[in-house]
Formats: C-alpha cells, structure tokens, sequence
C-alpha cells in the first residue's frame, strides 16, 4: 500500500530523513520506535503531506504523491498532542473528519455513533471535551481519525501522555478495533513494550535512518546492532 523509495527531508542541511526506503503493506500494522529526534514525526508528515521530501519518492498504492496535497491522499493522522478543538463536543470533534469529507447530516450521526461505539465511548457525544480524562480525549482523536475510513492511517505516540495501566488495555483494544476492521497502520510510539503488543512489523529508527526493520520477535530477539540492542535495554 505505501512505499517510500530512498525519501529524503533535510533540515538546515542536516538529512532528517536519510534515504528511507520503507513498505507498509495492506492490513499490516507497523510500529517505528527510535529514540528523540530520529525522524519519526517526520516520516509520517512527509507520507501525510505536511512535509515536501527533498529527494526521493512517496508511493500509495502504487501512485506517486509528489504533488499530491494532504487532504487528497486519503490517509488519517493522529499528532503527537492531538489536538482535540476545545470549543466542540466529542460528536463535533468525530464529525469533523466527515464533514471534510462531505457526508450528509443523518449518516454522519450515525457514523459518529458508530465510531464511539468502537473506541469505547459509547454515548458520548454530547459531551464536553473539556470534560474527559486523558485517556478518553486520546479515544476521542482516535475516533476522528479513523472517521474518514483512511486507506492508511498513521498514529503519533496515540497513547504518549496516559499512564502505564490504561496504554496497555488500550493497545490491546486497538489491536482489535484495527485487525476488524482491516486497517493498515503506520505508529510511532517510544514504548517498546506498546510497538511489540500492537505492531506486525516493528521499524526502529536511527538519525533518519532505518536501523532495523522486522517482527518483533526478530528485533527482540536478534537486534541488528549494538544501536538497536542498547535502545532496546539488552545493554546496560
Ligand atoms: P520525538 O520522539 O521527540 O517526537 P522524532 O523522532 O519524532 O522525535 P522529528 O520530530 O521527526 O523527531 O524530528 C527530527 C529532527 O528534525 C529533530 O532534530 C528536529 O529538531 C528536526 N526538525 C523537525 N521539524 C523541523 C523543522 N520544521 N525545522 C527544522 N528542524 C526540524
Ligand atoms: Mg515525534
């Protein structure tokens, strides 16, 4: 479904993102792990089209983007803080990725009911944002994101600011809520523990490059380098 091919985003001549050559195939959850400032953040916003690639290529479904703007290029992305609109209730922030998509008033309603109901919120679409807890908010922007039904949908750290407890039930649920549903999945996550419990394919990511990917078990088991060891805590 995606392909980059040697993608390359410099900063200030620093190459964020290093010639990335990276497949994510239909259905197929994929977790990118790697410490602060490995390029994570940025390897989603080029495939979502919030960040032009300075050399190389962005295929989906075997068609270039270059040129492709954002809204046309039919994947979901959830930020790193994510950025629920205060001011509207929970159907409002649901709702907002169908009204973009232009869905008619009744069959948005029922779509918002329908996604509550899968990120276990059924009910609340009344409800003041404002109003929920963290890991509630966290459900809420993930209903958003997956309200447009995106071919691809790539997730920034979607449990970052909850506790352990409440990441792990989570990730359990998401795992069930994507495998239902079909969806192919690009995350990044810092928690390794999150990236084996949710991923199929685990990519750890190294100065903009790709240190290793594989199943987590194969990253487990046998990291490609003293880099990836470390990271993973086998190493002091
Ligand atoms: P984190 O785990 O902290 O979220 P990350 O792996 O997501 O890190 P990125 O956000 O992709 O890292 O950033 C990679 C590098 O690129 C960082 O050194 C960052 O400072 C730099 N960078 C990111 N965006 C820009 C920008 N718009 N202008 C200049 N430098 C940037
Ligand atoms: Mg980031």
């Amino acid at each position: 479904l995606l392909s980059l091919r040697a993608a390359t985003v410099r900063f200030g001549g620093r190459a964020v993102l290093d010639a990335v050559d990276l497949d994510v195939a239909e259905h197929e959850i994929v977790c990118v792990l790697g410490p602060s400032g490995s390029g994570k953040s940025t390897l989603l916003r080029a495939v979502a089209g919030l960040q032009p690639l300075d050399s190389g290529r962005i295929l989906l479904g075997g068609h270039d983007q270059a040129g492709v703007p954002a809204h046309r290029r039919g994947v979901g992305l959830m930020f790193q803080d994510h950025q629920l609109f205060p001011q509207r209730d929970v159907g409002g922030n649901v709702a907002f990725g169908l009204r973009m998509h232009g869905a008619s008033r009744t069959s948005q309603a029922e779509r918002v009911r329908e996604l509550l109901d899968l990120v276990g919120l059924p009910g609340a679409a009344g409800r003041a944002v404002a109003a929920l807890s963290g890991g509630e908010q966290q459900r809420v922007a993930l209903a958003r994101a997956l309200a447009p039904s995106p071919r691809l949908l790539m997730l920034d750290e979607p449990l970052g600011q909850l506790d352990r407890s409440l990441r792990e039930r989570l990730v359990v649920e998401l795992r069930e809520v994507f495998g239902r549903l079909g969806t192919t999945v690009l995350a990044v996550t810092h928690d390794q523990g999150e990236a084996f419990a949710l991923a199929d394919r685990v990519v750890v990511m190294r100065d903009g490059r790709i240190a290793q990917s594989g199943t987590p078990l194969e990253v487990w088991q046998w990291p490609a380098d003293a880099f990836v060891a470390r990271f993973l805590g086998f190493e002091n």
